[in-house]
């Protein structure tokens, strides 16, 4: 089954040490399958419908990757 994945790639940056923060986005939501919602039958045609609390119904999902560099300063 094939799925779709992002990979990073990790470097320095040349002139800074400043925090990096990268955004990768349209993962769809493992929880609800990409749905957003589902109905459940709580009666006979009685059905109601919830939001995924994952998603919170958008039907995909972010990650927000943070990376900070320090200097490798190793123990004497
Ligand atoms: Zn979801």
């Amino acid at each position: 089954m094939s799925r779709k994945s992002s990979i990073v790639t990790v470097e320095p940056p040349a002139y800074t040490t400043d925090a990096e923060k990268l955004e990768i986005a349209g993962f769809e939501c493992p929880y609800c399958c990409g749905q957003g919602k589902w109905s459940e039958e709580v009666g006979r045609n009685v059905y109601v419908e919830h939001t995924c609390r994952v998603c919170k119904g958008v039907k995909e999902l972010k990650a927000i990757i943070t990376i900070g560099w320090l200097p490798n300063i190793k123990p004497e």
